[in-house]
């Protein structure tokens, strides 16, 4: 857990979140300010700055934070209409919260 990451608190439970899913490995929560009608952010517990600091040894994490992704479509109700699945990358492309966070975005 890295010092001053509010997703590490939010994964941890030391900071709220309106928690939609939660596993040993993964949380999902609504975002603060959705840029959709549903916006979720499926994280994983682990601290990873962004895609690029991505392990080898995290292509399980990876594959499970869009399993997890896919099973919450289906359960919010967007998976037949269709959504996006995004990630940021660095500043440039669109960071701003550098721990690792899969957006689902629907309208
Ligand atoms: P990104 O630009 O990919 O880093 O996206 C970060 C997202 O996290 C943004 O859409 C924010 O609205 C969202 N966000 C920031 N703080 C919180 C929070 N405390 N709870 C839920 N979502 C948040
Ligand atoms: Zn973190």
């Amino acid at each position: 857990m890295e010092k001053e990451c509010i997703f590490c608190d939010i994964a941890h439970g030391k900071a709220p979140c309106d928690l939609l899913f939660e596993n040993e490995r993964i949380v999902v929560f609504k975002d603060i300010k959705p840029h959709c009608p549903t916006h979720l952010l499926i994280v994983p517990k682990k601290h990873i700055r962004s895609v690029n600091d991505l392990a080898e040894e995290d292509s399980g994490l990876l594959a499970e934070l869009f399993y997890v992704a896919k099973e919450m479509a289906e359960k919010v109700g967007v998976d037949k209409k269709g959504y996006k699945l995004l990630f940021n990358v660095e500043k440039g492309g669109g960071q701003v919260i550098f721990h690792l966070h899969l957006h689902l975005l629907a309208k």
